[in-house]
């Protein structure tokens, strides 16, 4: 098979171990920088062209797209879509994962457990708000940010309205959200390919950091899943309409409640955690399932 890897930097470990496992199976790979590409739209047959070359013969397309360039990055996708090349993640189902707010009407629609959460445009109402998510502490979020960046715990009610206010001050879109405090600054990251839990680990945030993320100074452990957070991630994953997955899970006392659902989830902090063979993994699920035109929206959405 020809695979393409969507990345920016083909030296970040996730774009190696992903490219390695292709070369490893017997299989042609290219990583293509997405930023680089350049797209005919307005002709019968959709194409892509890269550094003066047409992009072609590709069997499937593995998009890892930072959220810094979500926008350009899922056009590229989906225009891979419309050429009718398999991606395992579909351009619609990373659009929607990037959303924080859209992700989590998502989930809820579908009865998936999650921290109580609020949402306002205007913060003429934001006292009424903070009461409606339960009261303080809780937890302030930037809609689109990651590696916890802009996620801020607020401990007292006069301090969650500062910060509500500064951040719409800055015109930023954010939410707010119940404080899982039981679950001790730690949570479950979920590593969902298709229908199952390959591998999973706890993220413990460093002393007195209530964000677990790696980026922050998290550490890493292997950990046995309960039944009901290993549906609740598959489930999770299935509801997005991501075949690759990464699913953060807190538990809290009302059971495993999910945060967020990434669409290009890292590979070394899982697979050091783990000793797993993750990307392997993930080649051989698009050994079996690529096939030409198998998209469920086809570049539609
Ligand atoms: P990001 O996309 O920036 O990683 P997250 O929503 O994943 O944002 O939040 C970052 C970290 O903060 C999480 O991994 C978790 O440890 C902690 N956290 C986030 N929301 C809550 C919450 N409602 N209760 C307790 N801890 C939380
Ligand atoms: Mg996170």
């Amino acid at each position: 098979m020809k695979i393409g890897i969507l990345s920016r930097n083909s030296k970040l470990y996730s774009t190696r171990r992903l490219a390695e496992a292709i070369v490893e199976r017997g299989h042609e790979v290219k990583i293509i920088d997405p930023l680089l590409c350049y797209m005919t739209i307005a002709s019968q047959r959709p194409t892509i062209h890269y550094r003066g070359e047409e992009l072609t013969g590709f069997d499937a397309i593995i998009p890892r797209i930072g959220a810094s360039i979500t926008f350009f990055g899922t056009a590229v996708v989906r225009q891979f879509e419309m050429m009718n090349v398999y991606c395992i993640n579909e351009s619609v189902a990373i659009s929607r994962s990037r959303d924080k707010l859209r992700s989590m009407q998502l989930l809820s629609r579908k009865g998936i457990g999650l921290p109580v959460t609020g949402f306002a445009h205007s913060t003429k109402y934001t006292k009424d708000l903070i009461s409606q998510v339960g009261g303080t502490p809780l937890v302030v979020k930037l809609l689109e940010g990651t590696q916890g960046i802009g996620v801020v715990l607020a401990e007292t009610k006069k301090a969650a309205e500062s910060v509500i206010e500064a951040f719409r001050g800055l015109k930023a879109q954010m939410l707010v959200q119940e404080f899982i405090k039981e679950a001790g600054g730690a949570d479950l990251r979920c590593f969902v390919i298709g229908e199952k839990v390959v591998a999973a680990m706890m993220r413990q945030g460093a002393d007195g950091e209530f964000r677990s993320n790696l980026h922050r100074g998290g550490k890493a452990t292997l950990v046995r899943l309960t039944p009901e957070e290993r549906s609740t991630a598959v489930r999770s994953a299935k509801i997005m309409g991501l075949n690759v997955a990464g699913v953060d899970i807190l538990r809290s006392n009302h059971g495993p409640v999910v945060m967020e659902v990434n669409s290009s989830p890292g590979l070394e902090g899982i697979e050091t955690a783990t000793g797993k063979d993750v990307a392997g993994q993930i080649i051989q699920f698009i050994e079996k399932q690529a096939k030409p035109g198998k998209t469920r929206t086809r570049g539609k959405g």
